[in-house]
């Protein structure tokens, strides 16, 4: 019995030392990694900008030949704060196109936008009117904003074509932007050609669907948190004048 009593006992103190030298582990494991994590987050350097405006225009199109003149088709904006990466507002206009009104089967197919969604729409005009009032009141002028697109094309030359087709001034703070293939070639060492293989490179899903402008936006803001989770600080890459 005595025998008994002394075994069981000891069974059950090794017991409770394995699960106090278990807990003792874990205990330590969480501290280090609670260490871990308040030491990335003070060695984080924080973005110089308030908020990063992520736009993709889709323009008109065709698999033939060059569209003379291309034209905006759609124009989406979407304003992320620059800390926490929360979509704050958006911006979104399909665009009329006036000097070639009808998409054509190819633009339809690449871009998803159908025939009626231009019909419907505002001319660029209107649109960039609107798209300036929205940048006043829903951004606001004082803010530092970084626009960030996925290549130049966007505002180094359709922005520019379009504006001047309308006879209308680019602004300012288009003048300037980040383009995000230039951030992913100084993080991953490789320059790519297009949206997809950085977001393969960073194992990010794709979302949405490819060539539709919004949807493009919110790929684009997810690399952005993908290369800021890589430290990545955001800053001009193209100034134009
Ligand atoms: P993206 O931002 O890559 O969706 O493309 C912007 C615009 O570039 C599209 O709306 C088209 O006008 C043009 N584009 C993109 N890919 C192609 C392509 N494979 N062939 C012809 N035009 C294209
Ligand atoms: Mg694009
Ligand atoms: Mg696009």
């Amino acid at each position: 019995m005595l025998s008994y009593l002394s075994i069981t006992s000891c069974r059950v103190g090794w017991a409770n030392a394995r699960a106090k030298h278990t807990l003792h582990h874990f205990s330590s494991r969480i501290r280090q990694q609670q260490q871990h994590l308040k030491r990335s987050a003070k060695m984080k350097r924080p973005q110089q900008f308030d908020y990063f405006l992520v736009l993709d225009f889709e323009a008109t199109c065709d698999d033939k030949k060059k569209m003379n003149p291309q034209e905006i088709i759609e124009f989406p904006v979407l304003k992320v704060n620059a800390q926490t990466y929360e979509i704050e507002k958006e911006f979104r206009q399909f665009v009329r196109p006036m000097n070639h009104p009808k998409l054509s089967h190819f633009c339809t197919e690449l871009t998803s936008i159908q025939q009626e969604d231009v019909d419907s729409a505002k001319p660029f005009s209107e649109v960039f009117e609107d798209f300036k009032e929205w940048m006043e009141q829903k951004v606001g002028l004082d803010k530092e904003c970084l626009f960030v697109t996925c290549g130049n094309w966007d505002l180094l030359t359709m922005l520019p074509s379009q504006c001047a087709l309308d006879n209308l001034p680019v602004p300012p703070y288009c003048k300037r932007w980040l383009n995000i293939k230039r951030s992913y070639a100084i993080k991953k060492g490789e320059f790519v050609k297009g949206m997809m293989p950085m977001l393969k490179g960073l194992n990010l899903q794709h979302i949405g669907r490819h060539h539709s402008g919004l949807d493009d936006c919110k790929n684009i803001v997810n690399i952005l948190r993908a290369l800021d989770d890589l430290d990545c600080m955001f800053l001009p890459t193209y100034y134009t004048e």
